[in-house]
């Protein structure tokens, strides 16, 4: 078995909250001098669609990267509304999250076969997907933590190759903690986690399952992201509500590029 250290991945998703030029503006020219000196932590902005090509333009030059939040399992057609992969990549978005939780629950009650599909067309056309999964809390409460983790990954990761599955992140996110400033303590994040590198082993063998990166999303912030980074299978986070604050997202990434060096 091959053990190596997995390269942080952190993650800023700004929902709906920003989405004009200006806003863009404000947020990412001080945020990129605060991180400009990191390498070795990979870090991902995910702006609303209508800030992605300000987004592009301002990053060019700098080790952070774009990320779109959603796009559809399509490169063309007649999909009103929707947004092709092949677009994202044409103004140099690298990342896409797939599978949110808002996503799942909220805005379009997307299923893992939905899911699926879009990493699958994500490969394709050369993004990295961010698939997240989580319980929510009833789900937690009745002792189903597993069972749920387990389903979504089964239907929207495991379908993909061995080389396919190293090239994607997962987002472990439970839906309890998004946005609720409830986030897991470090041992039930690492219980998920491990859980999820387990599943990842025994679909793919364990070199494989070593390589892949399993963040945690939830309520994570500049005061907790050090013990919940500091946990063995949790390979950094993505980042909701502090994520817009410029200077508490900075942190969280200088604390990723402190633990990992
Ligand atoms: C998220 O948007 O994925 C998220 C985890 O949000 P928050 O950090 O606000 O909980």
């Amino acid at each position: 078995m091959v053990l190596l250290m997995r390269k942080f991945v952190i993650g800023g998703n700004w929902k709906m909250n920003r989405g004009t030029a200006q806003e863009t503006k404000e947020m990412l020219v001080p945020f990129l001098k605060a991180v400009h000196t990191l390498k070795n932590v990979d870090i991902i902005v995910a702006p609303p669609f209508t800030a992605l090509q300000t987004a592009c333009d301002l990053i060019k030059g700098s080790m952070v990267k774009i990320g779109a939040q959603n796009m559809y399992p399509e490169v063309k057609g007649a999909f009103t509304g929707e947004i092709s992969p092949v677009f994202l990549t044409a103004l140099g978005v690298n990342w896409v999250i797939l599978g949110h939780s808002e996503r799942r629950h909220i805005v379009a009650s997307e299923t893992d076969i939905l899911i699926f599909k879009k990493v699958k067309a994500a490969l394709a056309a050369g993004l990295t997907p961010i698939v997240c999964v989580g319980e929510k809390l009833e789900e937690r409460e009745k002792g189903n933590t597993e069972e749920v983790n387990r389903t979504q990954f089964e239907g929207s990761i495991s379908g993909l190759s061995a080389t396919e599955v190293t090239k994607i992140v997962i987002a472990y996110e439970p839906v309890w903690a998004i946005g609720t400033g409830k986030t897991a303590t470090p041992v039930q994040a690492q219980e998920v986690h491990g859980f999820l590198r387990n599943l990842l082993t025994k679909k793919y063998g364990a070199d494989i399952a070593q390589q892949v990166r399993i963040q945690y999303g939830g309520s994570v912030n500049d005061k907790n992201a050090k013990e919940l980074f500091s946990q063995p299978d949790v390979d950094g986070g993505l980042v909701g509500g502090a994520s817009l604050d410029p200077e508490a997202f900075a942190k969280i990434c200088l604390i990723a590029a402190e633990i990992r060096k």
